[in-house]
């Protein structure tokens, strides 16, 4: 066994206050522990967060795309457009509710879908389109939107990583379609396991809370009677008193999380690793919430793998991720057509990505020490 060095640093870290921790133990001592009073007041707050609309909370991000995708009239025979390269759920969702995923490669410089290829690939058959905003950096809102107006498509946003980012000002979430948020353990804003969908109109909420438990529509004396097909995602109390303790302390977190990023650039800047071709995210300090730190390794000019470079950061204290693989080179979906090399900055992106480690209670040096760490691997395995 690997010994773990006590000043290990991982790659993500939530931070939890002591409030939260007495609010959710007042919670479990209450009598009512799953969705009850303090899902209303989590409803309220990030209703009021999302400029008054209306919000329903569920049990995963994952549940909050798919029902998405089900109030957007999404089913068999449509097509809906996505990215290859994010976590898999965006576009497992699509098959779940019938529909055909259909992909557009991302912008290498972005890693954001790319918006000519989107609206390359829409069809007669396109319904729906989920960008996905990764790291939280949002792609251009509006000509997301002009071509969904253009082409009539409903839009879900995939904001899982986007929460306490904004376009031009104003926040994800108070604009645009149906958007979905998901508060795992690991995203800017956590519930443990959670997510919310944002929606348009209070038709979309009452669906959004019919699919969200077994299409009830009323229960109570006088009977009981469900009249579409819902499911069992409705979010516990307990969760929601861990989300609403975190939503106080969102503005904090994001301005962290940029000063983290700040200085990451400044680390990297004219840095051997800079030299040697490792790839920085696009630096907006302004719209993104830098939910992560992505770099991408210039493995043509060094002599390890990524497994390795990854390992080297380990021993040296450091954890790592990679977010993500591309999902169309999943067997599920080489099953179903896909194949390597249809789209390449997507399969490029999935096989150099590392995440860096960022987190609200890091601190500058802590980047500066991963900046160090980088440097010294990258120097040290480069390629004569
Ligand atoms: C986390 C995440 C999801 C899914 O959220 P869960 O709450 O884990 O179900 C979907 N899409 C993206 C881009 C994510 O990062």
């Amino acid at each position: 066994m690997t010994q773990t060095p006590a000043s290990f640093l991982p790659f993500v870290k939530p931070e939890i206050d002591e409030e939260t921790i007495a609010g959710v133990v007042d919670v479990l001592r209450s009598g009512w522990i799953t969705t009850g009073p303090q899902n209303q007041a989590f409803e309220a707050a990030l209703s009021e967060y999302c400029g008054g609309r209306p919000v329903r909370t569920f049990n995963s991000g994952t549940a909050t795309l798919e029902i998405g995708l089900r109030i957007a009239g999404v089913g068999p025979g449509d097509e809906v457009i996505t990215t290859p390269a994010s976590w898999v759920s965006t576009s497992n969702v699509i098959y779940e509710v019938g529909a055909t995923p259909v992909f557009a490669d991302i912008d290498p410089i972005t890693r954001n879908i790319d918006l000519d290829r989107l609206e390359a690939a829409i069809t007669p058959r396109t319904k729906a389109i989920i960008p996905v905003f990764l790291t939280g950096l949002p792609v251009d809102m509006d000509r997301l939107y002009a071509i969904a107006r253009q082409h009539k498509l409903r839009v879900i946003e995939d904001a899982a990583q986007a929460f306490g980012s904004s376009w031009n000002g104003k926040r994800i979430g108070a604009i645009g379609d149906i958007v979905s948020f998901s508060f795992h353990a690991n995203k800017n804003l956590t519930s443990i396991e959670g997510g919310a969908l944002v929606l348009n109109n209070e038709d979309e909420a009452e669906l959004a809370r019919k699919y969200r438990l077994q299409g009830i529509t009323r229960i109570g004396l006088d009977g009981m009677d469900c009249d579409v097909l819902g499911g069992k995602y409705n979010l516990t109390d307990v969760a929601a008193r861990v989300g609403l303790g975190q939503l106080k302390h969102i503005e904090r977190f994001t301005e962290q999380r940029r000063k983290l990023a700040h200085a990451y650039f400044t680390g990297f800047e004219g840095s051997a690793a800079a030299k040697l071709g490792v790839g920085l995210p696009v630096a907006d300090l302004v719209n993104s919430n830098w939910h992560m730190f992505q770099i991408t390794l210039p493995l043509e000019n060094l002599t390890i793998t990524r497994a390795e470079f990854m390992e080297q950061m380990k021993e040296r204290g450091i954890g790592t991720g990679v977010h993500y693989p591309a999902i169309h080179l999943f067997t599920l979906y080489r099953e179903r057509g896909f194949k390597a090399g249809m789209f390449p900055h997507a399969e490029r992106f999935g096989e150099t990505t590392v995440t860096l480690p960022l987190f609200t209670l890091m601190s500058v040096a802590d980047v500066a020490r991963v900046c160090r760490a980088v440097d010294e691997i990258c120097t040290q395995y480069a390629k004569q």
